[in-house]
């Protein structure tokens, strides 16, 4: 690997903004290879240094792991003619390799995991790995009172698409209703069409969980972050 300017390698561990990244270096909390180094345009090789922050050794990771806050507009495509998508988000240099984890729909928000490692996006998407999707919508219309036992029956729906068991929890009727949606599948538009048969419409949706990895509330919609080691470990 070329050498990269320090600040721009601890960012990219995960250490913080280059900003905040550039105040640690500067207050001489980082070293490479047991070096106090104060200069953020330092040039080290990642492979071949060891870099510190507070003497606590920083791995660097071969693959990468975005959490997105998907925005309503754009869709989940790396690239498409006609609309904006989630991968022009990112800046061009970090683009390079990205795809997104599963889909969302163009007016979906929420939860999207973008990275490069082919390997997990396979096992999270693996329909018999079950992995659970978690999702809040805004629903028009009322519900039939059957419909949480509906769901966690498993429905079919009127095209014949079979839903395995889900869980629908009500979180308020007033001023407007607002449902919990936990699926362990991801099949086409699956929480409308599921709320659609039990008599209501989604108005707004947003992903907030996939396995074990929650969308950081601190995340506007638009705005990304690498996962923490923490997260990562969750999800493998
Ligand atoms: N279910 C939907 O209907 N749409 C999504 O974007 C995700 C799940």
């Amino acid at each position: 690997m070329p050498q990269m300017r320090l600040d721009k390698l601890l960012s990219h561990l995960n250490c913080g903004s280059r900003k905040e990244v550039q105040a640690l270096i500067r207050a001489g909390r980082v070293s490479v290879d047991g070096t106090v180094q104060k200069d953020p345009a330092f040039k080290v090789d990642p492979d071949r240094s060891q870099t510190a922050v507070d003497g606590t050794v920083q791995r660097y990771r071969a693959q990468r792991y975005y959490m997105l806050n998907k925005p309503m507009g754009v869709i989940t495509a790396s690239r498409d003619e006609r609309h904006d998508t989630v991968l022009e988000l990112f800046p061009a240099e970090l683009r390079r390799g990205l795809f997104a984890v599963g889909r969302l729909d163009k007016d979906t928000e929420g939860l999207l995991l973008i990275t490069d490692d082919g390997a997990l996006s396979h096992a999270l998407m693996s329909p018999n790995r079950h992995v659970e999707k978690e999702y809040e919508a805004v629903v028009d219309g009322a519900l039939a009172a059957d419909a949480v036992l509906r769901f966690e029956q498993g429905m079919t729906l009127r095209d014949g698409t079979e839903c395995k068991p889900a869980k629908l929890e009500i979180l308020e009727t007033e001023p407007e209703l607002r449902v919990r949606v936990t699926l362990k599948e991801g099949k086409y538009h699956q929480v409308k069409r599921m709320i659609a048969a039990v008599g209501g419409t989604v108005t707004a949706l947003k992903r907030l969980r996939l396995g074990g990895l929650w969308l950081d509330k601190t995340l506007a919609p638009g705005e990304f972050r690498e996962l923490t080691q923490e997260e990562l470990e969750k999800l493998t």
